[in-house]
């Protein structure tokens, strides 16, 4: 029998855990999750990824755009390009909750002029849990739903500490998949917000509060993946990069695969996302389905710069040491220890080999430009969190630096939706945050409901006479004229 389109895809790699710091490899049947030889982190590479050259890029080009209109749930999402990420996993494994297949929305020519530069910004936070985490977790869990068929496993506990979006996504998809598997997360108190937090709690994962700051969590989560039999859903666990690349085959395929006249910004946290879009691009360049890598741009507030600061030392002397992190309203990339620091490390230096020096750069921003990068996006009719406001004030740094080429576009990360970073926007509105963000609120970007009518009126009035009342109130707030006739 012949294959189609429809079929779910026959080829098979063969993935291998592969050690940045040793180089030892692991097979893939393992839950690994650090270098049990010397503590480094992973990257999983497909042992047989050269065989796919045995199609050639416009094949490969082909063969993902037709499958965009196969309607098998397996492939509607981020297995779109299964070959690409993990063609390991058997169809009834994969777990699919609509993450992936985001829209990019071009700027209105107003935003365009505002900005001096042509700008989109992919919406990830259109994504089930509301941030580009399910990508990852929609690989994750899949293979850990194939491990615990595979094993025969009657219990498996998932943990993860996280900055909010996480957990959200872990929680989300552990309720999905229900037995065996179950969810434990730990959160920094008070560090994540109140949306971030009603998610998992609605989910009905265990939620345990840590106090301290995301890093802190992390050190706990450590201890415990190291002596427990726990499968973590932190970024250390490469399964969730191979799953975000397909951020990256996203952008290739919006743009027709011609990447060379764009420029990527993406905010960097904990490192994971700029990871797997740089490893995602790599792999695209390497089987000739892109031919042009596009500008990379990592962006990280002056609150938390740790990778910021690694790359602007000169090249010949370049040292890493973590940050001591202050309070930033792009609190999901609130994070002074990167647990995929040395991923980017590895991975940008590829990444200048293939597109030139300077393809690859970290660009700084402030509290206040973040904020007002944001809501200019927002009225601009984008639904940007404050990473995403994030990556525009990168843009706008980056042109003020000479470093990007005006001719490109910039597609901007809009990490999360709006909804989930809203108390910062109520913050900024009422001018009520704490002085270590160092923003100063400015009244053009401010913006409040107005009393039209005293709630009194409203006591003392038939209804149809407060209507033409409060009509009234209205007329002369807008100052409207009457229709002639
Ligand atoms: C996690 C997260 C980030 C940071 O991504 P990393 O992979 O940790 O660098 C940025 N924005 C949002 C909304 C996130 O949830
Ligand atoms: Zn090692």
């Amino acid at each position: 029998m012949s294959m189609s389109i429809h079929d779910f895809p026959a080829y098979r790699g063969v993935l291998e855990y592969v050690c940045l710091q040793c180089q030892a490899r692991y097979p893939q049947d393992e839950l690994l999750y650090t270098c049990p030889d010397c503590g480094g982190v992973f990257l999983l590479e497909d042992s047989r990824q050269e065989s796919l050259k045995e199609l050639s890029g416009a094949q490969w080009r082909e063969r993902f755009d037709a499958r965009a209109a196969v309607k098998r749930r397996a492939l509607r999402g981020i297995f779109r390009f299964y070959e690409l990420i993990a063609p390991v996993l058997d169809e009834q494994d994969i777990v699919y909750l609509g993450e992936g297949q985001t829209p990019i929305i071009p700027s209105s020519p107003a935003l365009n002029t505002a900005v001096g530069h042509t700008v989109a910004m992919k919406n990830d936070g259109q994504n089930p849990s509301a941030s580009f985490k399910d990508r990852g977790m929609a690989c994750a869990f899949s293979y850990l739903q194939s491990m615990a068929r595979a094993n025969d496993w009657d219990q498996l506990l998932t943990i993860c500490a996280s900055t909010g979006d996480t957990s959200a996504a872990a929680a989300l998809y552990a309720a999905y998949v229900g037995a065996p598997l179950t969810s434990v997360v730990l959160l920094p108190a008070g560090k994540v917000t109140e949306q971030q937090l009603a998610q998992p709690l609605g989910s009905g994962a265990v939620v345990l509060e840590v106090p301290g700051v995301f890093d802190d969590c992390m050190r706990v989560v450590e201890y415990l993946a190291d002596n427990y039999r726990v499968a973590l859903l932190n970024s250390k666990n490469p399964w969730r990069i191979l799953g975000q690349e397909s951020y990256a085959y996203e952008v290739a395929q919006w743009y027709d695969w011609n990447l060379s006249d764009k420029a990527l910004f993406v905010p960097i946290g904990n490192a994971g996302n700029i990871t797997a879009i740089m490893s995602g691009l790599l792999k695209m360049h390497d089987l000739g389905i892109i031919t042009a890598l596009p500008q990379l741009f990592g962006v990280q507030t002056a609150h938390a710069d740790p990778v910021f600061q690694y790359y602007r030392q000169p090249p010949e002397s370049r040292s890493y040491s973590p940050v001591e992190v202050k309070p930033s309203v792009a609190q999901a990339a609130m994070i002074g220890n990167p647990v995929s620091f040395p991923r980017v490390r590895t991975l940008a230096e590829r990444y200048e080999q293939v597109a030139g020096d300077g393809s690859f750069q970290v660009v700084q921003v402030q509290e206040q430009a973040i904020m007002e990068s944001m809501l200019l996006a927002n009225r601009h009719g984008h639904i940007a969190c404050t990473q995403g406001g994030e990556c525009l004030a990168g843009l706008l740094r980056a042109k003020e630096e000479g470093r990007i080429d005006h001719k490109t576009t910039a597609v901007l990360d809009a990490t999360a939706h709006s909804l989930k970073f809203i108390g910062f926007q109520d913050r900024y509105f009422q001018n009520t945050f704490a002085p270590e963000y160092g923003i100063t609120p400015q009244a053009q970007w401010q913006n409040r409901p107005e009393t039209v009518i005293d709630p009194e009126v409203k006591n003392r009035l038939a209804a149809d006479a407060f209507a033409r009342e409060a009509a009234q109130a209205v007329v002369e707030r807008l100052g409207l004229e009457g229709k002639e006739d």
